[in-house]
């Protein structure tokens, strides 16, 4: 996507563009006619070791950082969106737990992390095993301030889990379920996050529920049921009533779900170039871009994709613990920026490419129902960027109209 890149991000960049092209492409096609699990795509991200991505290299993982995680997905997304969409369920699920050494712990939390880190990332680099994140709950959430309905109990050994989670990508495909609920104690509060790995085949733990939606449909979020499911205590992912902290301090892990949204923008500009200029395999070599109303239209996309590639890029090299008020609110910007633009971008694109472009043999017609699903992702759909925005720019922390 033409950004400035160091060596790693370009080999990289480079092989999943090359599976992208050669493999996902083509089959991005079936996976979302049938509504079916990208599974080979994932036979080849493992095979590649980029199930790896971000695990630390010190725990045999590639090691590979924030922004080029960010770029990386960005270009899977090109080529299969419900590829990229579901990775990212991975990777965030390592990428969170490697900036625990810079969060403000106590001794013993540290101490306690490591011991999860060394479990889930071994799990990764030696049994390849593929972690989601099931989060979503109807009407509870830490974003919305309301504890998580699904419950973890202290019982002797370990824990044990009751709840519903809806929207679980890669319900079925996934080794490890890697929930946040609610730590049950007397008095139950928001605060009392726990984020734990359940493992897919546990007893107790159920599928539940149809997958037939618009865009995303490889997905598979299904709904995931948890009666008195019992996990070890080294289940867990983060010490107790750390997830919190970290989605307060580290405001940024919410935005590895833009850089499918931009692979996606890019990934209709693309097509709209080929298109116009006669070059889109199954279609007769006829050249449209004589057109001046073309010409304008695709001028006008061109401009929106770089504003668009030019506040993500700014945004994914200033991901860090405790960024600066400017940062985290230019991160709510960008993520609002990604997926509304990533939308209108393939909406202009059947508008100047026209009616044949809406045929499903191409692209065009999934990349924009697959972009419409990125303005609804919690916890930063585009209404709670606006509605944070709005607050955080006018009011300082703590600040009210009493004052
Ligand atoms: C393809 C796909 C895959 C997904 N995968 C996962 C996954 O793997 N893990 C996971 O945890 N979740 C996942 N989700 C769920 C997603 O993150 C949302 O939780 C889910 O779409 C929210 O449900 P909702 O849109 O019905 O509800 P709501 O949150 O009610 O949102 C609907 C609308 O209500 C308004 N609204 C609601 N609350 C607020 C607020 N606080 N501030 C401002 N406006 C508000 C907004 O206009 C919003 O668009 C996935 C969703 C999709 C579509």
């Amino acid at each position: 996507m033409d950004f400035n890149l160091n060596n790693q991000q370009k080999t990289l960049i480079e092989l999943v563009q090359e599976l992208g092209k050669n493999k996902f492409a083509s089959r991005a096609f079936v996976y979302d006619e049938e509504a079916s699990f990208p599974w080979e795509n994932y036979e080849d991200l493992r095979n590649h070791g980029l199930l790896a991505l971000c695990v630390p290299k010190e725990y045999g993982g590639m090691g590979v950082d924030f922004p080029s995680y960010c770029l990386i997905s960005a270009e899977i997304a090109r080529y299969c969106g419900a590829t990229a969409l579901t990775y990212n369920m991975h990777i965030s699920s390592t990428l969170w737990l490697n900036v625990l050494n810079d969060l403000p712990l106590r001794e013993s939390e540290i101490a306690e992390c490591e011991i999860y880190k060394k479990i889930h990332f071994q799990r990764i680099v030696e049994k390849q095993a593929l972690y989601s994140q099931p989060i979503s709950e109807e009407g509870a959430g830490v974003s919305l301030g309301k504890a998580y309905q699904t419950t973890a109990k202290k019982v002797e050994g370990g824990w044990l889990i009751n709840g519903k989670k809806t929207f679980a990508s890669l319900s079925e495909a996934a080794d490890y379920y890697g929930i946040v609920c609610t730590e049950e104690k007397e008095n139950i509060s928001v605060e009392n996050c726990l984020y734990i790995a359940i493992p897919a085949k546990t007893q107790g733990v159920q599928v539940v529920g149809q997958w037939n939606p618009l865009g995303m449909r490889a997905t598979i979020s299904r709904t995931l049921i948890f009666d008195n499911v019992f996990v070890p205590n080294n289940a867990q992912l983060l010490p107790s009533n750390i997830y919190l902290k970290l989605t307060e301090l580290y405001p940024h892990m919410f935005f590895t779900l833009a850089p499918t949204y931009m692979g996606i923008a890019q990934a209709a500009y693309d097509f709209t170039i080929k298109y116009l200029r006669g070059e889109v395999v199954g279609m007769p070599p006829i050249k449209q871009r004589q057109n001046k109303i073309k010409q304008f239209n695709v001028a006008q996309m061109f401009i929106i994709l770089e504003q668009t590639k030019a506040i993500f890029y700014r945004v994914i090299n200033e991901a860090k613990i405790n960024p600066s008020k400017a940062e985290r609110l230019r991160a709510y910007a960008a993520n609002y920026t990604v997926m509304e633009n990533s939308n209108q971008l393939c909406s202009l694109a059947i508008r100047v490419c026209g009616g044949h472009s809406l045929l499903k043999s191409f692209p065009l017609e999934r990349l924009y129902r697959d972009s419409r699903c990125g303005a609804l992702m919690r916890p930063w759909g585009s209404d709670r960027c606006l509605e944070k925005l709005g607050m955080e720019t006018l009011y300082e922390s703590q600040e009210t109209d009493d004052q």
